[in-house]
Parts: C-alpha cells; sequence; structure tokens
C-alpha cells in the first residue's frame, strides 16, 4: 500500500530510468533532506549515499559554503547571460579557474546546463569545425558500446546502451560503437590485459578502415565507463587506442562528466587512465551536484575556426537561455575553490587504498564475479556461475533485487543494466563510513544470494 505522498508522486510524475510498469506497486524513495554523507526520508530514516546522488554531490549534502555561494548569487543578480556579448563575473572567474586545471590545450570555456548537452554541443563543434575545414565528409563519431553520454538524439546514439537505442529509432545514421573495454567480460580465455586492449586497438583500426578514415571526426570516450558499469579499461588500452586516432587525424574527446573534478584520484579521468584528449566534456561535479552545470574545453585551433565562421555566418550559433547560468557558476567556483583548500583530489588518493580493498574483498561473495575501480569509484559484477561467468536470467532481475536489500539495510548504490552494481560515494566519505558502506553492502549481497 502506498503512502499518499507515494501515491500522488505516481499518478503525477514520468521518472527518468525508472521501470514505469513495476514502480506503479514500489512507488519511489522520497527523500527530505541531507547531512555529510548521509540522506533522509520522510520518516527521518537515514541512507547512506553510496552513489553521491547520480556520481556528483562530491562534498556531501550540507556544504554551507555552496549554499552560501548561491544565495549570495541569487541574491545579488539571479540570471543574466552570455548570448550577444553579454557577462558576469562569475561565468569569467570560473572559466579562468577551469582553464587553468584542464588536462588538454584549451584556450576557453563553452558552458552548459548538464552533460548531455555538453556532449551534444561537442558533435555540433566537430561538425562545424570539419564543415569549417572543408572536410565535410568527416562526421562519424566513434564511442563504446556500453559508454553513456546522454540523452539528447545526438548523445543517445554515442551511448552504446540498449535501453537508449531500442524503440527510440536510435543511434542516427553516423553513430558508431567500437568494442566494450570490459576484460572480464569480453576478453578471451587467456588473454592478457595487454593482448586485449591490442585486440581492441586493431578492431578499432579495421572499423575506421571499413567506414574511410576521410569519414571519422572523432572517437569519443569516457575515462571509466560509469552507466556501463564502472569498467576501468585494461592496462595499455588508451596507449593502443590513442596509436589508432592519431594515426588517422581522429579527435579524440573525454567525457570528464563523472570522472572529472578527483573521482579517481586525479584531477580528471583522462590524467589517471592515460588519455591525452583533445577536449573534454565536464558537469556533475564542477557543481558538487548543487547546481546543473557542464561544459566543454575549446582549443586554440578551434576557437579560431569559431572566430572565422562567425565573421562568415555573423554569429555563433549555438548556446541555450542557462549556458553559464550566474547562479550555477557562482556555485562551481567555490566548489573549485574547496577542492583545492581542502585537498579532497588528495584525499581521494589516501582514501581510495581502503575503498578499493573493501571492495575488492566483495570479489569473494558467491554472487559477485568481479569487483572493479579506481579511485571512489566501484562496480560489481553479479554473476549466477563464477566459474563460467555465466549471468542470472535478466528477468530475475538479480542486482536490482540487491539494490533494494541495500536500501532496507540503509544504503543507496546503484543498479546498472546488465546485472551490475555502481558504489560512487561522495568524495568526502570518511573511513568509518566507508567500512559501514561495504558492510551494508556485503549484507545486501548476502540477502540476495
Ligand atoms: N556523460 C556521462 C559519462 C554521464 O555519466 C552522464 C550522466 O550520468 C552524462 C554524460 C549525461 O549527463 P546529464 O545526465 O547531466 O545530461
Amino acid at each position: 500500500m502506498l503512502s499518499n505522498r507515494a501515491a500522488r508522486d505516481v499518478a503525477t510524475l514520468v521518472h527518468p530510468y525508472t521501470n514505469l510498469s513495476t514502480f506503479r506497486e514500489t512507488g519511489p524513495l522520497v527523500l527530505e533532506r541531507g547531512h555529510g554523507v548521509w540522506v533522509y526520508d520522510g520518516d527521518g530514516r537515514p541512507y547512506l549515499e553510496g552513489m553521491a546522488g547520480l556520481w556528483c554531490t562530491a562534498l556531501g549534502y550540507s556544504n554551507e559554503e555552496l549554499v552560501e555561494a548561491a544565495s549570495e548569487q541569487l541574491s545579488r543578480l539571479p540570471f543574466t547571460h552570455l548570448f550577444s556579448g553579454r557577462s558576469h563575473d562569475p561565468a569569467i572567474e570560473l572559466a579562468e579557474a577551469l582553464k587553468e586545471l584542464m588536462p588538454c590545450p584549451t584556450s576557453k570555456v563553452f558552458f552548459t546546463s548538464s552533460g548531455s548537452e555538453a556532449n551534444d554541443t561537442q558533435v555540433k563543434l566537430l561538425w562545424y569545425l570539419n564543415n569549417a575545414l572543408g572536410q565535410p565528409r568527416r562526421k562519424k563519431i566513434v564511442s563504446h558500446v556500453r559508454g553513456y553520454h546522454g540523452v539528447t538524439v545526438a548523445t543517445a546514439s554515442m551511448t552504446g546502451l540498449p535501453a537508449n537505442h531500442a524503440d527510440w529509432d536510435l543511434p542516427l545514421p553516423g553513430f558508431l560503437h567500437a568494442g566494450c573495454p570490459h576484460h572480464y567480460r569480453f576478453a578471451q580465455a587467456g588473454e592478457s590485459e595487454r593482448d586485449f586492449s591490442a585486440r581492441l586497438a586493431a578492431d578499432l583500426d579495421a572499423l575506421i578502415q571499413r567506414e574511410d578514415p576521410e569519414t571519422i571526426a572523432a572517437f569519443v570516450t569516457e575515462p571509466v565507463l560509469g552507466a556501463g558499469g564502472a569498467v576501468v579499461p585494461p592496462e595499455g588500452y588508451f596507449e593502443a587506442i590513442q596509436a589508432v586516432t592519431e594515426r588517422y587525424g581522429i579527435r579524440l574527446v573525454a567525457d570528464e562528466v563523472i570522472c572529472g573534478f578527483g573521482r579517481t584520484g586525479e584531477w580528471f579521468g583522462s590524467q589517471a587512465l592515460g588519455l591525452r584528449p583533445d577536449t573534454i566534456s565536464f558537469a556533475k561535479a564542477v557543481t558538487s551536484g548543487y547546481m546543473p552545470l557542464g561544459g566543454v574545453s575549446v582549443d586554440p585551433a578551434l576557437y579560431d575556426v569559431l572566430v572565422a565562421q562567425s565573421a562568415k555566418l555573423g554569429t555563433f550559433g549555438h548556446g541555450t537561455t542557462y549556458s553559464g547560468h550566474p547562479v550555477a557558476c557562482a556555485v562551481a567556483l567555490k566548489t573549485l575553490e574547496i577542492y583545492r583548500r581542502d585537498r579532497i583530489v588528495e584525499g581521494v588518493r589516501e582514501k581510495a587504498p581502503q575503498f578499493q580493498a573493501r571492495l575488492s574483498a566483495l570479489a569473494g561473495h558467491p554472487i559477485v564475479g568481479e569487483a572493479r575501480g579506481i579511485g571512489l569509484i566501484g562496480g560489481l559484477e553479479i554473476v549466477a556461475d563464477k566459474a563460467s561467468r555465466a549471468q542470472f536470467d535478466p528477468k530475475a532481475g538479480v542486482a536490482a533485487r540487491c539494490v533494494a536489500f541495500a536500501q532496507d539495510e540503509g544504503l543507496i548504490v546503484r543498479f546498472l543494466a546488465g546485472d551490475r552494481i555502481a558504489v560512487c560515494p561522495p568524495l568526502v566519505i570518511q573511513p568509518g563510513e566507508i567500512d559501514t558502506l561495504f558492510e551494508r553492502l556485503g549484507r545486501a549481497l548476502d540477502r540476495t544470494a
């Protein structure tokens, strides 16, 4: 029997990424407030937020400095925009701060309100750039099977997950998918990580040859595949992939929407994974999730092209009302200041060994085939048979059941398609809370098995 509030929710809301059929019986988890790494439901019951919301609330739930930064900007100037040359201090200062940090050649920053818009902007910029450079055939985008890049028409096409394609008439033509760099699932028997990486790079090379290298604009990748299962690419992977993209003059776009701002123990996942992108997309932890903000880095040569195109076309015809929203920018600026001052990235490096050791220990559980991760991100592969790596019948929803048991134990983790579970707590989680997280997750696994 649903509570009154749950019934009102079911009667009125369409929830993203929710099984809308079973949801009518289960109803929502309605959260009311948060403190530190904890969130509380309407009955005051605490849950350890083991997903940092949706991979974003890096500084936890009660950061008063972020609240003040938002409130101060709301009082002073709640809205202005960046269209037609208008500007404001938070956007200028944030762009300056981000330029300093970027793991790729960056002369400017373009702001969006989400990760999807950031990646969509990347696609549009690539098409625009190649038209301007007289290479109008160079439009195709390659990304990964099980990569996740968003939900707009272009970014859902880049995404390599079935739920984003089936019955959506996607992917659009010109969006191609390379093999998923998940060694546990896709390596051949006895194949080392390096050999697997070399094979995937050879497959990518063959794909590019088949399509005609002159038609490929970019390879887009997350440093760690998040929604695809918190998959850390194998040893030598990006080195091998970059040798291919460089051979054909294909641009490399790093989708840092999850990995950016400390998650892997470096400022950006590209730095942790040996990726040398031409450009990155960011969102989520740039504001610790307190305000919607995303963006892309723009290198000097691309910016020159944008200027030349403006001279020809009269304007740079892209941007949304909320590109560079002043409140979001003010919160992001404060977030970056706190990351630096409180040595948040160094803190991730210090806590990662404990987190990863507790995660790895779960690999001994009868229904866990693999426990993998880096920094403060982890993924579990739920299996029916450890020796053969066979999965449960997808209809049984075993990982989803485990996530429900975790919630019952007072822990929020995330079920991912393909019977996977993700763990991605706020970066400010303390060692005792890491222990609590894994104790609760262990109990949820026991109840599921
Ligand atoms: N890219 C990655 C790697 C993501 O994980 C996500 C969202 O989870 C996105 C892009 C899309 O971001 P948003 O949901 O803000 O549109």
